[in-house]
Parts: structure tokens; sequence; C-alpha cells
């Protein structure tokens, strides 16, 4: 029975953005604050607001990300994780992530997140490479990197990174060894990205005005099949588009968002997908609180999705997973007849060999698609 009948999927899932950093990276363009301290209490005290309406929800995955969650003080950190116990009811066996940058981890504060329940840690790494980080403007330095990887590992077992690739002037040699760092760490996951100039960040200007230059698309593409090889060598299952796990450590609160399971979320900026509404919170802090403290909503878009819509979010975002999905699965889920609204976009990729069949209702991105794959889903988007 299909959702023409039946109400949307409950979420089980909760997104918790903390917008506070010490300093606004240049490709940054996230809903971040650099430098506002004197904004914390009010956070705190607006996203006790927000979730209190969400009525004690039972979650199997919960983010908190930034932004810089650990930048909180160490009675701000606890006070903090204290609010997420007391309104969120955790699932046996719940995965709850939290974003860290480097220069903020010391025993004593992931020694507080474990004792609070947070079990799989991101780091923002981003290299290890001191040019590379200078250039990105990020606050550590190599050595701070990997002795954070370190010191949250002896503590909490489940660490991933983030790193990003094709940075101004970055050759594949330089990104080859910041892998080989990479591999010879105790991780559990990595996700890679592709540096991208966003309208609005400081790196669009400097590119504007001649100062930075993109990598060409070429040297790209060279850089993430060396990650594709590099981390399947190193025993890391390459499972979604831009991320790598080793057996069992995939990342189950992405995994609801690609399968479009639905989420709840807290916080500046940050969008919900609650009761077939994709619902976005005002991106600017102070406008947020601002809203929070007088009563009213938070919310800043608001938009009923239809089921035809629904269906083929599924398929566009549930196609960037490696393994690829079964359409027969979205269409009794959704009660859409996927195979028919998504016909021409599928025969489509499969004739220009970017889509492959391994069944009649299984599609999956073929070696070439893995690199087309925004092709492919806005095609499925229709
Ligand atoms: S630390 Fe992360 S969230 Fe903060 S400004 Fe830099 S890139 Fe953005």
């Amino acid at each position: 029975m299909g959702l023409e009948t039946e109400s949307w999927p409950l979420p089980r899932a909760a997104y918790i953005h903390v917008p506070f950093c010490r300093h606004r990276c240049g490709y940054c363009n996230f809903s971040v604050v650099a430098d506002r301290d004197d904004l914390i209490e009010r956070y705190l005290n607006a996203i006790k607001k927000e979730l209190d309406a969400l009525d004690n929800p039972v979650i199997d995955t919960l983010f908190v990300g930034g932004g810089t969650p650990t930048h909180f003080d160490a009675d701000q950190l606890r006070r903090f994780l204290c609010l997420l116990q007391q309104h969120l009811q955790f699932s046996a066996g719940c995965e709850w992530s939290m974003e860290a940058n480097p220069e903020d981890i010391t025993r004593e504060k992931v020694a507080m997140l474990d004792d609070h329940g947070v079990n799989r840690i991101s780091l923002g790494v981003q290299s290890f490479n001191v040019d590379k980080l200078k250039l990105l403007e990020r606050g550590h330095s190599p050595a701070n990197a990997i002795d954070a990887v370190q010191t949250v590992a002896d503590a909490i077992d489940n660490v991933s990174i983030d790193l990003i690739f094709a940075a101004p002037g970055e050759t594949l040699e330089h990104w080859q060894s910041d892998l080989e760092v990479a591999r010879e760490l105790p991780l559990e996951h990595i996700s890679t990205y592709a540096l991208t100039f966003e309208k609005g960040t400081a790196f669009w200007s400097r590119r504007a005005r001649g100062d930075l230059s993109s990598a060409s698309e070429s040297s790209e593409i060279d850089m993430y099949q060396a990650a594709r090889e590099g981390l399947h060598n190193a025993g890391f299952q390459h499972y979604e588009i831009s991320s790598f796990a080793r057996e069992g450590s995939q990342c189950r609160h992405n995994l609801a968002y690609w399968k479009g399971l639905g989420w709840y979320a807290v916080g500046p900026g940050a969008a919900r997908f609650v009761d077939g509404s994709r619902e976005v919170n005002h991106r600017s802090t102070t406008t947020y609180l601002r809203r929070v403290e007088l009563g009213e909503s938070p919310t800043a878009e608001r938009v009923a999705i239809t089921h035809e819509q629904y269906a083929r979010e599924r398929a566009a975002f549930g196609v960037r997973m490696i393994d690829g999905i079964d359409i027969d699965v979205i269409e009794s889920e959704s009660g859409i007849p996927v195979a028919e609204i998504c016909r021409d976009a599928i025969v489509q990729s499969v004739g220009e060999g970017l889509l492959l069949k391994p069944s009649p209702s299984w599609i999956k991105l073929s070696e070439r698609g893995i690199l087309f794959a925004d092709t492919v889903a806005s095609r499925l988007l229709g």
C-alpha cells in the first residue's frame, strides 16, 4: 500500500545545526557566524524552544553539524548535550554523530562527548598538507589533524574525516599524499569533496578577481578516481558518490536522507523533511534567534511536496548510492508508478552508458555514470 492512502513516514532521524565558528573559511557557504560567541546563550535557549516543540521523538540517528559543534566551551557543551538527551528518545544502537574541528579536540572534550552518548565523530580535516590548509584558511596544522584523529579514536572508535580535493594549485601527487596519510589513520569513514566556488563566498570573489583559479575538470576527475582507487585498496567501500566506509560503518544518518526517510531539523539554516513538507529555517543566526525569542516560527521556506515529487526525489537521491536502488520498492512505498514516470530518464541514461539495470527494477550508476551522477539525478527529478 502506498502513500496515496497512508500518511508520510514518521522521521527517525534528527539534525541539529550549530552555527558557531572561530573564523569563516574562504570557501564556506554554510549557515555560520564567526567570532560571535556572545550569541551562544541565546542559541541554547532558542534550540531548547525548538526541541520542546518536537515532543520527544524516538530517533535512530542524530547528526549534530555546523558550523563547529565543538566550538562550545566545556560548560556550554555539557548543557547542549544534555538538552539533546532530554528532548530526544534514542533507540537502542542509535547512531549519534557530531562534527568537530581538529583544533577543538582535547581528551576532556572527547570524554564528555563519549559520556553523553556521542558514538561517531566527523572531523573537518580537509587536508594534511600545510600549504593547502593555509589556502583553505583552516585553523589547524597537519600534526593537529593527525593528533585529533588519534585522540578521538582512543575513546570513540567510529571516526570519519572530510577531505577536500581539487584546491587551487593542487596536484595529483599532493592529493595522493593526503590519501596516503588518511589510509594510515584509525578511520572508519572518509568523505571527499571537490572544492566548489559558491556565490557569496570570499573564494568566489577571489576567483572573479583572478586571485584564485578552479582546478580543471580533467584534474578533478583524476583526483576523484585516485580517491576511489586508493581508498578501495585500503579497505574502504565506496558506497555513495562522496562517501567511503569500512564494512558496517556507512553513515546511517546520511542513508536516511538518500532513502528519503524523513528527518527533523533544529537550528539556523536547518532543513527538515517532515509529513510531506520540506522546510528550511532562517539562515541568518540573528534572524533565527529573534524569531524564536518572539515566539514566531523559525521556518523561512516551506514546500509541500507531491507524492510524485517524493518518488522522483527518492530515485534521484537514491541513485547516488553506488549499489543503486530498487524502483519497485520506491513504487510500492510511494504509490507512484516510478518506472513509468521516469522511463524516458532511465532509457536515455542507460542508452548513454550512464546507468545500468542489473535487474528489471534495479538501477545503478555505471563507472562512467558515477562521474555524471548529477546529470542522471536531474533527469530523474524531471
Ligand atoms: S570551519 Fe567549517 S563550517 Fe566553519 S567556516 Fe570553516 S568550513 Fe565553514
